[in-house]
């Protein structure tokens, strides 16, 4: 998906704010009825609509007419109301290349008034996984009512929060700096991700730093669950950061130990691979050594089991957002990490979003009044609106 910041120059205050109010309508409904969204924006004489036919030029809404006219956010649109807060926060001023396509993300670097450079993650939920999802009936049952909008803010929080505990733990990963909807700021790491290294100095030393690195998670109740050659990153002093954390799980999870026992396999595998190391039972004379009694196990770990808890609570995620997030992503759990059977082009936001017509909420009166209510006199939604007015 390209990400053409170059719009924001174009976008009046009325296109944040009806943009804004397509937002707000999204809470209750999938696809905003047009006359909900003029009356959210509250612009004078039929000025919503001309807006409207603005921002579908650039791609930040989709119209949809299937079931009543109404609009959606596209991923693009969602994507310059966080850009716009964090502007108006003060966060960054410019948003530059893109450094990383993760699965369910994009990554771009951004730059501050004084030339610092930070990285921001944009949470995708439901791009790639979307079709191995959309096969498992029972599954989306389960999280018709999720959005991806919601379920992309959700995985946005708790990898901020878990940055922000991982890092008062001393633990290597990228400073968190802020968050806003779906996307995440954070220092930008300097060295590449292991995938692309080829060879390493030290590698006894840094695959035990590695493994020490999923222990001392798991002392501290948590599994990360994506622990790859992906997800860490090396710099030529070969000192690690760990990323990448939406997926993570409490050491408590009923599937823990199997996870524990996949992050630390990817490990060997990896090194097995990639730098010729051999262990225990393979071993032979020309291998490099590892002195290894046995891989680290999931049982002789004294283990914190409430640290998630206690540190997703904190950080004000509530039990609620936890559990809506976990069925989302154990299904991409499930899956082996290796399949990229569900890699798919990221063009088209239409096929690309998870929620399916079928599911989609039926607009009835009762719905349509409560969205009014809230939307139109509340304080709230008022002070929405004029935030991204600044
Ligand atoms: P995903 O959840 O989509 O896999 P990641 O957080 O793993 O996303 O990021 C994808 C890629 O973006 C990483 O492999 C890395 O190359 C790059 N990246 C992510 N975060 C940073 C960062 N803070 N600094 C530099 N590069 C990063
Ligand atoms: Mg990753």
């Amino acid at each position: 998906m390209k990400l053409d910041v170059n719009v924001l120059r174009y976008l009046s205050k009325d296109d944040f704010r009806v943009l804004t109010a397509v937002e707000m309508g999204m809470r209750n409904h999938e696809i905003v009825p047009s006359e909900l969204v003029d009356r959210i924006a509250g612009l004078k004489h039929g000025g919503t609509y001309k807006v409207l036919k603005n921002l579908l030029k650039y791609k930040l809404l989709h119209h949809d007419r299937s079931k009543y006219d109404g609009f959606r956010l596209t991923y693009l649109g969602y994507d310059f109301l966080a850009i716009k807060t964090l502007v108006n926060r003060g966060v960054f001023t410019g948003v530059g290349r893109q450094i990383g396509v993760g699965k369910e993300s994009d990554i771009f670097e951004v730059a501050q008034e004084d030339g610092t450079i930070l990285a921001m993650k944009l949470h995708r939920l439901g791009r790639t996984s979307f079709r191995a999802v959309k096969s498992k009936r029972d599954y989306l049952r389960h999280r018709s009512s999720f959005s991806w909008l919601y379920l992309s803010r959700l995985a946005a929080l708790k990898e901020f929060a878990f940055m922000k505990a991982l890092q008062e733990h001393d633990f290597p990963v990228p400073k968190a700096i802020d968050c806003n909807r779906h996307c995440v700021i954070m220092s930008l790491v300097q060295g590449y991700p292991m995938v692309q290294v080829k060879q390493l100095q030290n590698p006894e030393t840094v695959f035990e730093k590695i493994i020490a690195i999923v222990v001392r998670l798991a002392e501290h109740g948590l599994i990360h669950c994506d622990f790859n050659e992906f997800n860490i990153m090396i710099d030529d002093e070969e000192n690690l950061t760990m990323i990448d954390f939406p997926q993570m799980v409490s050491v408590s999870h009923q599937n823990a130990q199997m996870y524990f026992d996949r992050d630390i396999e990817c490990i060997f595998k990896f090194f097995r691979k990639r730098f010729n190391m051999s262990f225990q039972e393979e071993r032979d004379e020309t291998e490099v050594e590892v002195d290894e009694n046995s891989r680290p196990s999931f049982y002789d770990i004294i283990k914190d089991a409430n640290a998630l808890d206690r540190e997703l609570e904190a950080s004000g995620f509530t039990k609620k957002e936890q559990n809506d997030l976990d069925k989302f992503i154990e299904g991409g759990l499930e899956k082996s990490k290796d399949s990229d059977e569900d890699e798919e082009s990221d063009d088209e936001e239409q096929t690309s979003e998870p929620i399916e017509e079928e599911n989609l909420n039926e607009m009835n009166s009762l719905q349509l009044q409560e969205a009014e209510q809230r939307s139109s006199g509340g304080a709230e939604a008022e002070a929405e609106l004029d935030d991204n007015e600044k």
